[in-house]
């Protein structure tokens, strides 16, 4: 049963199901009415099969329930999705809540969530952080932005999708602290990987490189999880595109560009990005930065 009254029911929305909405839509359906929409047929077709509601449109979905939750690429996107033709805006009752999931842009964000406070429809950001993996595993960091009101009317719904739900602060606050989360993440990844080709190319063994390091200061995401699972495993695919890294590292420009900061590394590590971009193109996986540092130094990283 949920636990949040009558008015939400034991019905969700979810709006967006490819490579990180499914495993948390997923987690959801185990527990409540699921109604669906997503533009892809394959991605609606996965969970349909498992007794999810097809809905023909956004505002479909919010005619049918009072929790709608978001996991699209980007905010212009939620922004259509929300406030466009066939929108969520159309049929959302009074109370409702939208849980935006996307890495999104805080000052999109604020700006649709001031309009909908007018139809008194709450529009939170609740961006995740720890992949489809964690997201599978009911551990994956969700970072909630709003009121605290609105944070204790939705954290049962979200102790359902994982056990590390943080409140991050007012409207906003999560898509900023995620978009520093995977500038961090690129810088990381991009001195991880030019100081493994360093020492592959002194003759160290990688696998032995990475084993010491993780237990050593210069320990990090990458160093931990992105290069033994992904790299060394030599299956190069993280289910996270470079496309989506150059938005969410773009989204951390913007912000330091309006407050006026200077970011050399999150700038460099962009331009280093943009090198794998033009050759393997948006579409490709993160773990294929790996072969643009081979060609940059001519260290093999993967077996
Ligand atoms: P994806 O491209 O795999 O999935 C996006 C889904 O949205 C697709 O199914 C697509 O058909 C659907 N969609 C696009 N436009 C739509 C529209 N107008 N109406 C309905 N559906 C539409 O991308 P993803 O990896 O799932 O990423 C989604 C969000 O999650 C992004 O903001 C991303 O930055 C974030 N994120 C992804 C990961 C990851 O590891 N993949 C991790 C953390 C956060």
């Amino acid at each position: 049963t949920c636990s949040s009254g009558d008015f939400f029911m034991d019905k969700i929305g979810f709006i967006g199901l490819g490579n990180m909405g499914r495993p948390l839509a997923e987690r959801l359906i185990k527990k409540y009415k699921l109604y669906a929409y997503d533009l892809a047929k394959t991605n609606l077709q996965y969970f349909t099969d498992k007794g999810a509601v097809a809905c023909s449109s956004p505002s479909e979905v919010a005619s049918k329930v009072n929790q709608i939750f978001l996991c699209l690429p980007t905010s212009s996107i939620v922004e259509t999705v929300v406030n466009g033709d066939n929108g969520i805006a159309i049929s959302a009752k009074k109370g409702a809540y939208i849980i935006d999931m996307t890495t999104g842009e805080p000052e999109i964000t604020r700006k649709i969530s001031d309009k909908l406070k007018e139809k008194e429809i709450n529009f939170i950001d609740a961006p995740v952080s720890g992949g489809p993996k964690g997201a599978y595993h009911g551990n994956i960091a969700i970072m909630i932005g709003g009121t605290e009101e609105q944070f204790t009317k939705i954290k049962p719904i979200m102790d359902d999708i994982s056990s590390n739900i943080f409140y991050a602060g007012k409207i906003g606050s999560g898509h900023s602290i995620k978009a520093g989360n995977n500038l961090l993440n690129l810088i990381c990844r991009m001195a991880t990987f030019e100081v493994i080709s360093l020492l592959v190319k002194d003759g160290v063994d990688p696998k032995k490189a990475v084993e010491i390091i993780q237990k050593s200061s210069g320990r990090n995401y990458a160093i931990e999880i992105t290069l033994p699972d992904n790299i060394l495993s030599g299956k190069m695919v993280q289910g996270f595109s470079t496309g989506l890294m150059k938005k969410d590292a773009g989204v951390a420009t913007k912000i330091a560009n309006s407050n006026n900061v200077d970011i050399p590394l999150g700038k460099l590590s962009q331009e280093l990005l943009e090198n794998t971009i033009d050759e393997f193109g948006e579409n490709a996986d993160m773990s294929i930065v790996a072969l643009t540092y081979e060609k940059l130094t001519g260290a093999k990283i993967r077996p």
